[in-house]
Protein backbone atom coordinates (compact mmCIF):
# COMPACT_ATOMS: atom_id res chain seq x y z
CA UNK A 1 0.00 0.00 0.00
CA UNK A 2 2.75 2.28 1.23
CA UNK A 3 4.46 1.79 -2.55
CA UNK A 4 1.60 2.60 -4.30
CA UNK A 5 0.67 6.16 -2.44
CA UNK A 6 4.58 6.71 -3.09
CA UNK A 7 4.63 6.11 -7.09
CA UNK A 8 0.88 6.24 -7.98
CA UNK A 9 0.70 9.84 -9.16
CA UNK A 10 -3.02 9.35 -8.64
CA UNK A 11 -4.79 12.40 -6.96
CA UNK A 12 -8.03 11.22 -4.46
CA UNK A 13 -10.96 13.55 -4.86
CA UNK A 14 -14.29 13.02 -3.13
CA UNK A 15 -17.00 13.52 -6.29
CA UNK A 16 -21.00 13.94 -5.61
CA UNK A 17 -23.05 14.16 -8.56
CA UNK A 18 -26.15 16.30 -6.14
CA UNK A 19 -29.53 16.36 -8.03
CA UNK A 20 -31.27 17.57 -10.76
CA UNK A 21 -29.32 18.28 -13.61
CA UNK A 22 -26.13 17.08 -11.17
CA UNK A 23 -25.66 13.96 -12.41
CA UNK A 24 -25.78 14.92 -16.02
CA UNK A 25 -23.27 17.58 -15.75
CA UNK A 26 -21.01 15.58 -13.25
CA UNK A 27 -20.93 12.50 -15.76
CA UNK A 28 -19.87 15.40 -18.82
CA UNK A 29 -17.48 16.50 -16.46
CA UNK A 30 -15.68 13.31 -15.69
CA UNK A 31 -15.75 11.98 -19.15
CA UNK A 32 -13.85 14.85 -19.95
CA UNK A 33 -11.58 15.24 -16.92
CA UNK A 34 -10.68 11.83 -18.16
CA UNK A 35 -10.18 12.18 -21.75
CA UNK A 36 -8.04 14.98 -20.98
CA UNK A 37 -5.64 13.01 -19.05
CA UNK A 38 -6.17 14.12 -15.78
CA UNK A 39 -4.63 11.45 -12.85
CA UNK A 40 -7.39 11.03 -10.14
CA UNK A 41 -8.84 8.77 -7.94
CA UNK A 42 -12.46 8.95 -7.17
CA UNK A 43 -14.48 8.51 -4.50
CA UNK A 44 -18.34 9.22 -4.79
CA UNK A 45 -20.26 10.06 -1.99
CA UNK A 46 -23.90 10.95 -1.51
CA UNK A 47 -24.90 14.39 -0.60
CA UNK A 48 -28.68 16.29 -1.03
CA UNK A 49 -32.26 15.62 -1.44
CA UNK A 50 -31.82 11.39 -0.89
CA UNK A 51 -30.48 12.36 2.65
CA UNK A 52 -32.07 14.72 3.36
CA UNK A 53 -35.39 13.17 2.65
CA UNK A 54 -34.22 9.74 4.63
CA UNK A 55 -34.30 11.82 7.69
CA UNK A 56 -30.82 13.27 8.33
CA UNK A 57 -31.53 16.96 8.07
CA UNK A 58 -27.78 17.90 7.59
CA UNK A 59 -27.72 16.16 3.82
CA UNK A 60 -24.99 14.52 4.25
CA UNK A 61 -23.70 10.93 6.09
CA UNK A 62 -21.04 10.73 8.33
CA UNK A 63 -19.22 8.57 5.86
CA UNK A 64 -19.28 10.85 3.40
CA UNK A 65 -17.24 13.22 6.40
CA UNK A 66 -14.93 10.97 6.35
CA UNK A 67 -14.37 10.72 2.65
CA UNK A 68 -13.88 14.24 2.54
CA UNK A 69 -11.49 14.68 5.40
CA UNK A 70 -8.90 11.66 3.86
CA UNK A 71 -9.23 13.55 0.23
CA UNK A 72 -8.94 16.64 1.08
CA UNK A 73 -10.47 17.80 -2.41
CA UNK A 74 -14.35 17.94 -3.34
CA UNK A 75 -15.63 18.45 -6.70
CA UNK A 76 -19.35 18.82 -6.05
CA UNK A 77 -22.60 19.13 -8.51
CA UNK A 78 -25.47 21.40 -7.09
CA UNK A 79 -27.96 19.53 -4.77
CA UNK A 80 -31.59 20.67 -4.28
CA UNK A 81 -32.87 21.45 -0.80
CA UNK A 82 -35.85 20.12 0.05
CA UNK A 83 -38.77 22.58 1.16
CA UNK A 84 -40.06 23.33 4.40
CA UNK A 85 -38.00 24.05 7.54
CA UNK A 86 -35.83 22.03 9.73
CA UNK A 87 -33.35 21.48 6.43
CA UNK A 88 -29.56 23.10 7.17
CA UNK A 89 -28.21 24.21 4.33
CA UNK A 90 -25.29 21.50 3.16
CA UNK A 91 -23.37 24.32 1.64
CA UNK A 92 -22.89 26.12 4.95
CA UNK A 93 -21.91 23.55 6.97
CA UNK A 94 -19.91 22.00 4.34
CA UNK A 95 -17.86 25.15 4.31
CA UNK A 96 -17.49 25.74 7.93
CA UNK A 97 -17.05 22.08 8.89
CA UNK A 98 -13.76 21.81 6.52
CA UNK A 99 -12.33 25.38 7.41
CA UNK A 100 -13.06 26.85 3.97
CA UNK A 101 -12.85 30.26 4.95
CA UNK A 102 -12.37 31.66 1.07
CA UNK A 103 -14.66 31.56 -1.84
CA UNK A 104 -13.32 32.70 -5.08
CA UNK A 105 -15.64 33.36 -8.04
CA UNK A 106 -14.06 34.32 -10.90
CA UNK A 107 -16.21 36.52 -13.51
CA UNK A 108 -15.27 36.97 -16.96
CA UNK A 109 -17.16 37.93 -19.84
CA UNK A 110 -16.91 36.09 -23.11
CA UNK A 111 -17.84 38.98 -25.66
CA UNK A 112 -18.48 38.73 -28.41
CA UNK A 113 -19.44 35.53 -28.33
CA UNK A 114 -21.85 35.06 -25.05
CA UNK A 115 -24.24 38.68 -24.79
CA UNK A 116 -22.89 41.15 -22.34
CA UNK A 117 -22.97 44.92 -21.93
CA UNK A 118 -19.23 44.85 -20.53
CA UNK A 119 -16.52 43.28 -23.26
CA UNK A 120 -13.77 42.69 -21.09
CA UNK A 121 -14.95 42.41 -17.90
CA UNK A 122 -12.81 39.90 -15.27
CA UNK A 123 -13.56 39.92 -11.82
CA UNK A 124 -12.50 37.74 -8.84
CA UNK A 125 -14.57 38.02 -6.37
CA UNK A 126 -13.13 36.68 -2.93
CA UNK A 127 -15.98 36.52 -0.28
CA UNK A 128 -15.26 35.48 3.40
CA UNK A 129 -17.48 32.14 3.89
CA UNK A 130 -17.73 31.11 7.50
CA UNK A 131 -18.58 33.96 9.30
CA UNK A 132 -20.78 36.93 9.55
CA UNK A 133 -24.73 36.60 9.64
CA UNK A 134 -24.01 32.86 8.39
CA UNK A 135 -23.28 32.17 11.66
CA UNK A 136 -26.44 31.32 11.94
CA UNK A 137 -26.96 31.93 15.08
CA UNK A 138 -30.75 33.20 15.12
CA UNK A 139 -33.58 33.68 17.94
CA UNK A 140 -36.88 34.83 18.04
CA UNK A 141 -36.89 37.23 20.99
CA UNK A 142 -40.37 38.28 21.35
CA UNK A 143 -43.65 37.97 19.72
CA UNK A 144 -42.69 40.71 17.20
CA UNK A 145 -38.67 40.73 16.69
CA UNK A 146 -36.04 38.09 15.42
CA UNK A 147 -32.49 38.13 15.44
CA UNK A 148 -29.49 37.45 13.55
CA UNK A 149 -25.92 37.65 15.38
CA UNK A 150 -23.72 39.03 12.97
CA UNK A 151 -20.20 38.01 13.79
CA UNK A 152 -16.83 38.73 12.24
CA UNK A 153 -13.45 37.91 13.66
CA UNK A 154 -10.28 39.56 13.69
CA UNK A 155 -8.28 36.21 12.70
CA UNK A 156 -11.18 35.21 10.15
CA UNK A 157 -10.88 38.56 8.80
CA UNK A 158 -7.19 38.49 8.29
CA UNK A 159 -6.89 34.95 6.82
CA UNK A 160 -9.39 35.95 4.40
CA UNK A 161 -8.10 39.29 3.63
CA UNK A 162 -4.60 38.40 3.72
CA UNK A 163 -5.69 35.07 1.27
CA UNK A 164 -7.06 37.74 -1.01
CA UNK A 165 -3.93 40.20 -1.33
CA UNK A 166 -1.92 37.19 -1.94
CA UNK A 167 -4.16 35.86 -4.00
CA UNK A 168 -4.44 39.51 -6.46
CA UNK A 169 -0.55 39.52 -6.18
CA UNK A 170 0.10 36.01 -7.46
CA UNK A 171 -2.18 36.49 -10.51
CA UNK A 172 -0.41 39.87 -10.88
CA UNK A 173 -3.73 41.80 -10.59
CA UNK A 174 -3.43 45.44 -10.49
CA UNK A 175 -5.91 46.57 -8.19
CA UNK A 176 -7.83 45.26 -5.21
CA UNK A 177 -11.78 46.98 -3.44
CA UNK A 178 -12.90 46.16 -0.09
CA UNK A 179 -16.53 46.37 0.38
CA UNK A 180 -18.30 47.25 3.79
CA UNK A 181 -20.84 48.80 5.27
CA UNK A 182 -18.68 50.37 8.05
CA UNK A 183 -20.16 53.48 7.88
CA UNK A 184 -23.37 52.39 9.86
CA UNK A 185 -21.50 48.76 11.39
CA UNK A 186 -18.72 50.83 12.76
CA UNK A 187 -17.57 47.60 14.91
CA UNK A 188 -17.56 44.26 13.08
CA UNK A 189 -17.51 45.90 8.97
CA UNK A 190 -14.90 48.85 10.79
CA UNK A 191 -12.40 45.59 11.68
CA UNK A 192 -12.81 43.80 8.42
CA UNK A 193 -12.05 47.01 6.82
CA UNK A 194 -9.37 48.01 9.56
CA UNK A 195 -7.22 44.83 8.84
CA UNK A 196 -7.70 45.56 4.95
CA UNK A 197 -5.91 48.66 5.54
CA UNK A 198 -3.13 46.88 7.65
CA UNK A 199 -2.72 44.11 5.72
CA UNK A 200 -2.98 46.29 2.74
CA UNK A 201 0.43 47.87 3.62
CA UNK A 202 2.97 45.11 2.99
CA UNK A 203 1.17 45.18 -0.63
CA UNK A 204 2.85 48.40 -1.85
CA UNK A 205 2.23 46.84 -5.72
CA UNK A 206 -1.58 46.46 -5.72
CA UNK A 207 -3.84 49.65 -5.93
CA UNK A 208 -5.78 49.52 -2.61
CA UNK A 209 -9.66 50.59 -2.29
CA UNK A 210 -12.17 50.26 0.41
CA UNK A 211 -15.92 51.23 -1.01
CA UNK A 212 -19.47 51.32 1.16
CA UNK A 213 -21.06 48.54 0.10
CA UNK A 214 -23.96 49.96 -1.81
CA UNK A 215 -22.01 52.50 -3.76
CA UNK A 216 -19.49 49.63 -4.35
CA UNK A 217 -22.34 47.73 -5.91
CA UNK A 218 -23.97 49.60 -7.94
CA UNK A 219 -20.62 50.62 -9.66
CA UNK A 220 -20.00 46.45 -10.00
CA UNK A 221 -23.45 46.30 -11.43
CA UNK A 222 -22.98 49.92 -14.18
CA UNK A 223 -18.93 49.57 -14.91
CA UNK A 224 -17.74 46.22 -14.07
CA UNK A 225 -14.60 47.02 -15.81
CA UNK A 226 -13.33 48.80 -13.37
CA UNK A 227 -12.49 46.04 -10.69
CA UNK A 228 -10.02 43.68 -10.70
CA UNK A 229 -10.34 41.80 -7.43
CA UNK A 230 -12.88 42.05 -4.51
CA UNK A 231 -12.92 41.17 -1.32
CA UNK A 232 -15.78 41.54 1.10
CA UNK A 233 -17.46 39.82 4.24
CA UNK A 234 -20.08 36.72 3.50
CA UNK A 235 -23.48 38.31 3.06
CA UNK A 236 -21.99 41.47 0.91
CA UNK A 237 -19.63 38.74 -1.25
CA UNK A 238 -22.55 36.22 -1.46
CA UNK A 239 -24.41 39.09 -3.28
CA UNK A 240 -21.95 40.91 -5.28
CA UNK A 241 -20.79 37.99 -6.86
CA UNK A 242 -24.30 37.09 -8.35
CA UNK A 243 -24.56 40.43 -9.43
CA UNK A 244 -20.57 40.35 -11.15
CA UNK A 245 -21.79 36.77 -12.56
CA UNK A 246 -24.92 37.90 -14.13
CA UNK A 247 -23.98 41.41 -15.60
CA UNK A 248 -20.71 39.24 -17.18
CA UNK A 249 -23.28 37.51 -19.24
CA UNK A 250 -22.53 34.21 -17.94
CA UNK A 251 -24.18 32.81 -14.78
CA UNK A 252 -24.65 29.45 -15.86
CA UNK A 253 -20.74 29.38 -17.24
CA UNK A 254 -18.66 30.41 -14.08
CA UNK A 255 -17.34 28.23 -11.38
CA UNK A 256 -16.32 28.52 -7.88
CA UNK A 257 -13.36 26.80 -5.40
CA UNK A 258 -14.17 27.35 -1.63
CA UNK A 259 -10.67 27.08 -0.42
CA UNK A 260 -9.23 26.46 3.54
CA UNK A 261 -5.64 25.71 5.11
CA UNK A 262 -6.41 21.62 4.86
CA UNK A 263 -9.43 21.28 2.77
CA UNK A 264 -10.83 22.69 -0.95
CA UNK A 265 -14.79 22.50 -2.62
CA UNK A 266 -15.22 23.55 -6.11
CA UNK A 267 -18.59 23.91 -7.72
CA UNK A 268 -20.16 25.70 -10.29
CA UNK A 269 -22.27 28.76 -8.85
CA UNK A 270 -25.79 27.59 -10.74
CA UNK A 271 -28.18 25.09 -8.60
CA UNK A 272 -29.83 22.14 -9.60
CA UNK A 273 -32.03 23.23 -12.27
CA UNK A 274 -34.80 20.75 -11.13
CA UNK A 275 -36.74 22.45 -14.32
CA UNK A 276 -34.52 21.24 -17.32
CA UNK A 277 -33.29 17.85 -15.87
CA UNK A 278 -32.70 14.48 -17.38
CA UNK A 279 -33.36 16.66 -20.81
CA UNK A 280 -29.77 16.59 -22.15
CA UNK A 281 -29.78 20.36 -22.42
CA UNK A 282 -28.42 21.58 -18.89
CA UNK A 283 -24.79 23.44 -19.67
CA UNK A 284 -22.13 21.67 -18.07
CA UNK A 285 -19.91 24.48 -18.65
CA UNK A 286 -19.87 26.22 -14.86
CA UNK A 287 -18.76 22.37 -13.55
CA UNK A 288 -16.16 21.99 -16.19
CA UNK A 289 -15.01 25.54 -14.78
CA UNK A 290 -15.07 24.23 -11.07
CA UNK A 291 -13.47 21.22 -12.48
CA UNK A 292 -10.37 23.61 -14.00
CA UNK A 293 -10.16 25.27 -10.76
CA UNK A 294 -9.76 22.04 -8.93
CA UNK A 295 -6.53 20.61 -11.66
CA UNK A 296 -5.19 23.85 -11.04
CA UNK A 297 -4.96 23.66 -6.92
CA UNK A 298 -4.05 19.81 -6.85
CA UNK A 299 -0.91 20.97 -9.46
CA UNK A 300 -2.49 19.18 -12.52
CA UNK A 301 -2.25 22.64 -14.40
CA UNK A 302 -1.72 21.42 -17.86
CA UNK A 303 -4.02 19.27 -18.02
CA UNK A 304 -6.46 22.36 -16.33
CA UNK A 305 -4.86 24.48 -19.66
CA UNK A 306 -5.95 21.60 -21.66
CA UNK A 307 -9.27 21.61 -21.44
CA UNK A 308 -9.59 25.44 -20.55
CA UNK A 309 -8.13 25.64 -24.39
CA UNK A 310 -10.35 23.17 -25.85
CA UNK A 311 -14.16 24.82 -23.72
CA UNK A 312 -12.83 28.09 -24.82
CA UNK A 313 -12.12 27.01 -28.81
CA UNK A 314 -15.64 25.42 -28.19
CA UNK A 315 -17.32 29.02 -27.22
CA UNK A 316 -15.41 30.84 -30.08
CA UNK A 317 -16.76 28.05 -32.30
CA UNK A 318 -20.22 28.94 -31.28
CA UNK A 319 -21.17 25.61 -29.91
CA UNK A 320 -23.77 26.43 -27.54
CA UNK A 321 -26.18 25.11 -25.26
CA UNK A 322 -29.64 26.49 -25.07
CA UNK A 323 -28.82 28.91 -22.27
CA UNK A 324 -26.06 30.84 -23.99
CA UNK A 325 -27.52 29.87 -27.94
CA UNK A 326 -27.65 32.78 -30.20
CA UNK A 327 -28.69 33.35 -33.38
CA UNK A 328 -25.72 36.07 -33.88
CA UNK A 329 -23.35 34.36 -32.45
CA UNK A 330 -23.96 30.61 -32.36
CA UNK A 331 -23.42 28.14 -34.99
CA UNK A 332 -24.72 25.35 -33.72
CA UNK A 333 -27.38 24.35 -30.58
CA UNK A 334 -26.11 21.53 -28.75
CA UNK A 335 -26.90 19.53 -25.62
CA UNK A 336 -24.91 18.29 -22.20
CA UNK A 337 -23.26 15.41 -23.97
CA UNK A 338 -22.75 16.68 -28.09
CA UNK A 339 -21.23 19.74 -26.08
CA UNK A 340 -19.20 18.18 -24.30
CA UNK A 341 -17.74 15.78 -27.38
CA UNK A 342 -16.99 19.38 -28.87
CA UNK A 343 -14.77 19.78 -25.84
CA UNK A 344 -13.34 17.07 -25.86
CA UNK A 345 -12.74 17.00 -29.79
CA UNK A 346 -10.68 20.19 -29.35
CA UNK A 347 -8.30 19.19 -26.78
CA UNK A 348 -4.66 19.93 -27.90
CA UNK A 349 -6.90 23.05 -29.45
CA UNK A 350 -6.45 26.77 -28.92
CA UNK A 351 -8.51 29.73 -28.80
CA UNK A 352 -7.78 32.61 -31.02
CA UNK A 353 -9.34 35.29 -29.27
CA UNK A 354 -9.65 34.49 -25.31
CA UNK A 355 -6.72 34.03 -23.31
CA UNK A 356 -7.44 31.15 -21.40
CA UNK A 357 -4.75 32.24 -18.33
CA UNK A 358 -5.05 29.24 -15.56
CA UNK A 359 -5.26 30.25 -11.73
CA UNK A 360 -2.30 28.12 -11.07
CA UNK A 361 -2.33 26.86 -7.02
CA UNK A 362 -0.80 29.02 -4.93
CA UNK A 363 -0.46 29.31 -1.15
CA UNK A 364 -1.46 31.78 0.83
CA UNK A 365 0.45 32.88 3.48
CA UNK A 366 -1.94 33.16 6.67
CA UNK A 367 0.52 31.72 9.47
CA UNK A 368 2.84 34.81 8.78
CA UNK A 369 -0.07 37.11 10.18
CA UNK A 370 1.40 38.82 13.77
CA UNK A 371 -1.25 37.82 16.47
CA UNK A 372 -2.84 40.79 17.78
CA UNK A 373 -2.05 41.93 21.29
CA UNK A 374 -4.38 41.12 24.01
CA UNK A 375 -6.26 44.12 25.19
CA UNK A 376 -6.71 44.77 28.93
CA UNK A 377 -10.72 44.02 28.91
CA UNK A 378 -12.44 45.53 31.55
CA UNK A 379 -16.27 45.26 32.31
CA UNK A 380 -18.04 48.68 32.84
CA UNK A 381 -21.94 48.04 32.45
CA UNK A 382 -24.31 45.90 30.69
CA UNK A 383 -27.41 45.92 27.91
CA UNK A 384 -30.19 44.17 29.94
CA UNK A 385 -33.03 43.15 26.59
CA UNK A 386 -36.48 42.88 27.35
CA UNK A 387 -39.72 41.91 26.05
CA UNK A 388 -42.14 44.37 27.42
CA UNK A 389 -45.63 44.93 26.57
CA UNK A 390 -45.81 48.68 27.41
CA UNK A 391 -45.44 51.42 25.39
CA UNK A 392 -44.50 54.25 27.11
CA UNK A 393 -40.72 54.00 27.97
CA UNK A 394 -41.23 56.10 30.63
CA UNK A 395 -43.18 53.54 32.38
CA UNK A 396 -40.48 50.84 32.31
CA UNK A 397 -37.26 53.56 33.07
CA UNK A 398 -39.29 54.37 36.18
CA UNK A 399 -39.81 50.39 37.30
CA UNK A 400 -35.68 50.13 36.30
CA UNK A 401 -34.22 53.15 38.17
CA UNK A 402 -35.63 51.44 41.58
CA UNK A 403 -33.51 48.99 41.08
CA UNK A 404 -29.27 48.63 40.30
CA UNK A 405 -26.89 49.18 43.04
CA UNK A 406 -24.44 51.50 44.10
CA UNK A 407 -22.22 50.63 41.12
CA UNK A 408 -24.89 50.18 38.64
CA UNK A 409 -27.26 52.48 37.34
CA UNK A 410 -29.96 52.91 34.50
CA UNK A 411 -27.88 55.26 31.76
CA UNK A 412 -30.44 54.85 28.91
CA UNK A 413 -33.46 52.41 26.97
CA UNK A 414 -33.73 51.81 23.65
CA UNK A 415 -35.82 50.34 20.86
CA UNK A 416 -34.65 48.69 18.12
CA UNK A 417 -31.12 51.50 18.40
CA UNK A 418 -33.21 54.63 19.65
CA UNK A 419 -32.91 55.89 22.12
CA UNK A 420 -36.41 56.20 23.68
CA UNK A 421 -35.34 57.41 27.26
CA UNK A 422 -34.76 59.99 28.74
CA UNK A 423 -35.35 62.68 26.27
CA UNK A 424 -37.22 60.04 23.97
CA UNK A 425 -39.21 61.42 21.10
CA UNK A 426 -43.03 60.12 21.10
CA UNK A 427 -43.24 59.73 17.31
CA UNK A 428 -40.58 57.00 17.53
CA UNK A 429 -42.07 53.93 16.54
CA UNK A 430 -41.96 51.14 19.42
CA UNK A 431 -42.18 47.57 19.61
CA UNK A 432 -41.79 44.60 21.92
CA UNK A 433 -37.97 44.27 22.29
CA UNK A 434 -36.15 47.18 24.65
CA UNK A 435 -32.58 47.25 25.57
CA UNK A 436 -31.77 49.32 29.06
CA UNK A 437 -28.37 49.86 29.20
CA UNK A 438 -26.82 49.97 32.83
CA UNK A 439 -23.44 51.50 33.45
CA UNK A 440 -21.14 51.66 36.16
CA UNK A 441 -21.43 55.17 37.65
CA UNK A 442 -17.98 55.38 38.63
CA UNK A 443 -16.48 56.09 35.10
CA UNK A 444 -13.02 54.76 36.40
CA UNK A 445 -14.36 51.73 38.36
CA UNK A 446 -15.58 48.23 36.75
CA UNK A 447 -18.00 46.37 38.16
CA UNK A 448 -17.81 42.41 38.31
CA UNK A 449 -20.04 39.60 37.25
CA UNK A 450 -21.97 39.30 40.76
CA UNK A 451 -23.29 42.69 40.46
CA UNK A 452 -24.73 41.48 36.78
CA UNK A 453 -26.47 38.94 38.53
CA UNK A 454 -27.76 40.59 41.23
CA UNK A 455 -29.11 43.30 39.18
CA UNK A 456 -30.54 40.51 36.69
CA UNK A 457 -32.07 39.24 40.28
CA UNK A 458 -33.62 42.54 41.25
CA UNK A 459 -35.11 42.99 37.26
CA UNK A 460 -36.58 38.86 38.25
CA UNK A 461 -38.44 40.44 41.77
CA UNK A 462 -39.93 43.11 39.06
CA UNK A 463 -41.72 40.49 37.38
CA UNK A 464 -39.57 41.78 34.13
CA UNK A 465 -38.83 39.38 30.90
CA UNK A 466 -35.24 39.69 30.55
CA UNK A 467 -34.60 37.92 27.34
CA UNK A 468 -31.00 38.66 27.15
CA UNK A 469 -28.06 40.14 28.17
CA UNK A 470 -24.12 41.82 26.54
CA UNK A 471 -21.86 42.96 29.01
CA UNK A 472 -20.45 46.24 28.06
CA UNK A 473 -16.57 46.09 28.00
CA UNK A 474 -13.59 48.18 27.17
CA UNK A 475 -10.58 47.24 25.44
CA UNK A 476 -7.67 49.72 27.02
CA UNK A 477 -9.83 51.95 27.80
CA UNK A 478 -11.79 52.19 24.20
CA UNK A 479 -15.55 51.32 24.39
CA UNK A 480 -15.79 47.89 22.66
CA UNK A 481 -19.72 48.29 22.41
CA UNK A 482 -21.99 51.09 20.23
CA UNK A 483 -23.62 54.19 21.53
CA UNK A 484 -27.69 53.80 21.36
CA UNK A 485 -28.77 56.36 18.23
CA UNK A 486 -29.14 59.45 19.57
CA UNK A 487 -27.52 58.95 22.93
P1 LIG B 1 -30.92 27.25 -10.49
O1 LIG B 1 -29.58 27.85 -10.68
O2 LIG B 1 -30.97 25.79 -10.29
O3 LIG B 1 -31.84 27.59 -11.77
C1 LIG B 1 -32.14 28.91 -12.18
C2 LIG B 1 -32.46 28.91 -13.69
O4 LIG B 1 -31.24 28.73 -14.41
C3 LIG B 1 -33.38 27.77 -14.11
O5 LIG B 1 -34.23 28.22 -15.13
C4 LIG B 1 -32.43 26.72 -14.66
O6 LIG B 1 -32.99 25.91 -15.64
C5 LIG B 1 -31.31 27.57 -15.23
N1 LIG B 1 -30.02 26.87 -15.13
C6 LIG B 1 -29.28 26.67 -13.99
N2 LIG B 1 -28.18 25.98 -14.27
C7 LIG B 1 -28.18 25.76 -15.59
C8 LIG B 1 -27.30 25.09 -16.48
N3 LIG B 1 -26.16 24.53 -16.03
N4 LIG B 1 -27.62 25.03 -17.78
C9 LIG B 1 -28.74 25.60 -18.25
N5 LIG B 1 -29.63 26.25 -17.47
C10 LIG B 1 -29.35 26.32 -16.15
O7 LIG B 1 -31.60 28.02 -9.27
P2 LIG B 1 -32.98 27.73 -8.51
O8 LIG B 1 -34.02 27.31 -9.48
O9 LIG B 1 -33.19 28.91 -7.66
O10 LIG B 1 -32.65 26.52 -7.54
C11 LIG B 1 -32.97 25.16 -7.81
C12 LIG B 1 -32.44 24.30 -6.69
O11 LIG B 1 -31.02 24.40 -6.62
C13 LIG B 1 -32.96 24.69 -5.30
O12 LIG B 1 -33.28 23.53 -4.58
C14 LIG B 1 -31.77 25.38 -4.66
O13 LIG B 1 -31.77 25.24 -3.25
C15 LIG B 1 -30.62 24.65 -5.27
N6 LIG B 1 -29.34 25.38 -5.31
C16 LIG B 1 -28.23 24.65 -5.04
C17 LIG B 1 -26.99 25.26 -5.10
C18 LIG B 1 -25.79 24.42 -4.78
O14 LIG B 1 -25.92 23.25 -4.48
N7 LIG B 1 -24.60 24.98 -4.83
C19 LIG B 1 -26.86 26.59 -5.46
C20 LIG B 1 -28.03 27.31 -5.78
C21 LIG B 1 -29.27 26.69 -5.71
Amino acid sequence: ILWKTTMSKKVPITVAEGDGIGPEIMLNTLLLLKEAGADLEIEKIEIGEKVYLGGNTSGIEKSSWESLRRTKVFLKSPITTPQGGGYKSLNVTIRKSLGLYANVRPCVSYYPYIKTNFPGMNVIIIRENEEDLYAGIEHRQTNDVYQCLKLISRPGSEKLIKFAFDYADNYKRKKISCFTKDNIMKMTDGIFHKIFDELGQEYPNLEKKHMIIDIGSAKLAKSPCDFDVIVAPNLYGDIISDIAAEVSGSVGLAGSANYGDHCSMFEAIHGSAPDISGKNIANPSGLIQSAIMMLAHINQSEVAQLINNAWLKTIEDGIHTNDIYNPETSTQLVGTNEFTSAVIKRLGQKPEIFNGTIYQRFTSKSNTIKKARIQEKELVGVDVFFDWKGNNPNILAEILQDIGNKNLQLKMITNRGVKVWPDGFPETFCVDHWRARFVSIHPEKSINHLEVIQLLSQIENKNLDFIKIENLYTFDGEKGYSLGQGE
